[in-house]
């Protein structure tokens, strides 16, 4: 039988835990570096390490130019692609794959998980792995939420199925902004204040738009290449799996 005294102990750990968690709840919703949720994966204290991280694809009218200006520079990225267009382009998710290119989860629909019940969370997360598995044939391990939103069941459920969730540290309204050289200025100066501070850069840019699969995407895919010609002498590029 418990003593008293230990009940009350117990008692008030978990208030002062519920506590934490409902204070914390309203940092970590907003801030994408945030790791209260435990096992995140965003970027290490690792100055000079640079990842290219595209989502929202794969487009079919975007994500081959991506891809030809990767080789050219022999930079290999990490795509966080959704199983809806993935299953609609086979045949590009393989050249994805075949370039040495880092294939994750991004759901089937691009819903908002953190207002998604539990079950289809599963469902969007499970689909979109058997999905991407039976094109590449190798098994996926990392994921990105949509909008970068998160909740413990929604960790809980992408490590149940052997994913990784992969945040980020750099991002620009990159999807709605018409300018490539503003999109490439705003990364760079996050790249540098980042490696300034001795860490390592997570960076995310759309070669898909999660509406429309053949969504414009020109802004971002020439932001690339001038974030690689501007960091090709100073960062190392790599994918995400070089941080576990
Ligand atoms: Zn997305």
């Amino acid at each position: 039988m418990a003593s008293l005294a230990t009940g009350i102990s117990a008692a008030f750990g978990a208030a002062a835990g519920l506590g934490l968690v409902a204070g914390g709840w309203f940092y970590a919703s907003r801030w994408p570096a945030s790791r209260l949720f435990g096992e995140a994966l965003t970027a290490p204290a690792r100055s000079g390490e640079l990842a290219l991280t595209f989502d929202d694809g794969p487009n079919p009218a975007w994500t081959p130019k991506l891809l030809d200006l990767l080789a050219h520079h022999g930079v290999q990225a990490t795509f966080f692609l959704l199983g809806s267009f993935a299953q609609a382009e086979p045949e590009l998710v393989r050249r994805i794959a075949a370039a040495g290119h880092l294939i994750g989860n991004h759901t089937w629909s691009h819903p908002h998980l953190s207002s998604t019940p539990a079950a289809k969370v599963h469902e969007e997360l499970a689909r979109t792995n058997e999905a991407l598995e039976q094109i590449v044939g190798a098994k996926v391990r990392y994921f990105r939420p949509p909008f970068g939103a998160r909740r413990p069941v929604v960790f809980r459920i992408a490590r149940e199925l052997g994913l990784t969730p992969v945040l980020w540290n750099a991002m620009t309204s990159d999807w709605s902004e018409p300018s490539a050289e503003r999109v490439a200025a705003r990364l760079a100066a996050k790249i540098d204040k980042l490696t300034q501070r001795g860490r390592a850069v997570n960076l995310v840019l759309h070669d898909g738009n999660h509406r429309e699969r053949e969504g414009k995407r020109g802004p971002s895919v020439t932001a690339a290449e001038q974030l690689i010609r501007r960091y090709e002498s100073t960062h190392r590029f790599v994918m995400v799996d070089a941080w576990q």
